[in-house]
């Protein structure tokens, strides 16, 4: 090759390598940065994990509402004694499957676990309770009941998406708005003030619970938020406790689908999870 080409062809792969850099997320402005998670193709121990997870977000304003103002410290959780976390489906009911062909029930276990070990960690005074801890069938109402039980604080349902669109990208968050409602009278129970007041409160902390998801999720993948919506899902509508079901990414998508499945991926989302749960807490 020429000199002359040489230098061309170095010219050309700088403009390549500027542009490549120019399409990544810069998230300036941030206090934490996803650089410390370990590159793709490494395995990430539980132990790992935790390293990579760093401050839960504390931008000037509450990131879970817009009504309230700063952030209180991330060391002082108040109110709070019991999460239960669901990784969802579970046994015969395997949940999506996606272009990586593992089934989401496999992810949604590995997810919910490391966040567990994540949020013993930094609160230690409370209780983490999952709903399933191996591959095992549960019905989606003993599901719920177990936080009802426990009269918990929170109920994460951890799901992945799927759809019939290839191009379906994102995440979303759901909590039950009044779907209580039509779901009591059918089981022909008794609606009383005291039970309107409950799933009022209840039903507003889920939705910031929701809110605190998806704005942690857009600090940490440069992907559509899909919004906090509401949903008729038996472990909403049956939540005597805040509870949300937390869509995290499509199985269905090309990149998504096979990103969901790496470890360095899943330690992504763990420290989202994690930033969004603090917040909530710390909002409290
Ligand atoms: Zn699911």
């Amino acid at each position: 090759m020429k000199w002359r080409e040489t230098v061309w062809m170095a010219v050309a792969w700088m403009c390549v390598v500027g542009a490549a850099q120019a399409q990544t997320p810069s998230h300036q402005g941030m206090r934490y940065e996803a650089q410390r998670v370990p590159s793709s193709g490494a395995t990430v121990s539980r132990s790992e994990a935790k390293d990579v997870a760093e401050a839960p977000v504390t931008d000037d304003t509450d990131p879970c509402s817009s009504e309230k103002p700063a952030m209180k410290p991330v060391s002082k959780p108040v109110h709070v004694r019991t999460i239960v976390i669901d990784p969802g489906h579970g046994g015969e009911n395997e949940g999506a499957i996606g272009v990586a062909r593992i089934h989401e029930k496999y992810l949604t276990l590995q997810v919910a676990q490391l966040l567990a070990d994540r949020l013993r960690e930094l609160l230690p005074d409370v209780e983490i309770v999952l709903t399933r801890q191996r591959d095992e069938s549960i019905s989606l109402s003993e599901r719920i009941e177990v936080a009802n039980r426990l009269n918990a604080d929170l109920f994460l349902s951890l799901h992945f998406n799927n759809s019939l669109n290839p191009l379906a990208i994102g995440f979303e968050s759901f909590w039950g708005g009044d779907y209580w409602a039509a779901d009591m009278q059918k089981a022909g129970e008794e609606i009383t003030d005291e039970i309107r007041e409950l799933r009022t409160r209840t039903g507003a902390a889920s939705e910031r619970m929701g809110r605190c998801f998806n704005h942690a999720m857009r600090h940490r993948f440069d992907v559509l938020d899909r919004g906090v919506k509401t949903g008729d899902y038996t472990v909403l509508t049956r939540a005597k406790v805040p509870a949300v079901v937390l869509e995290m990414a499509f199985l269905s998508h090309a990149e998504e689908g096979m990103s969901a499945v790496r470890p360095d991926y899943q330690a992504r989302l763990v420290q989202a999870l994690t930033d969004a749960v603090m917040n909530y807490v710390n909002g409290l």
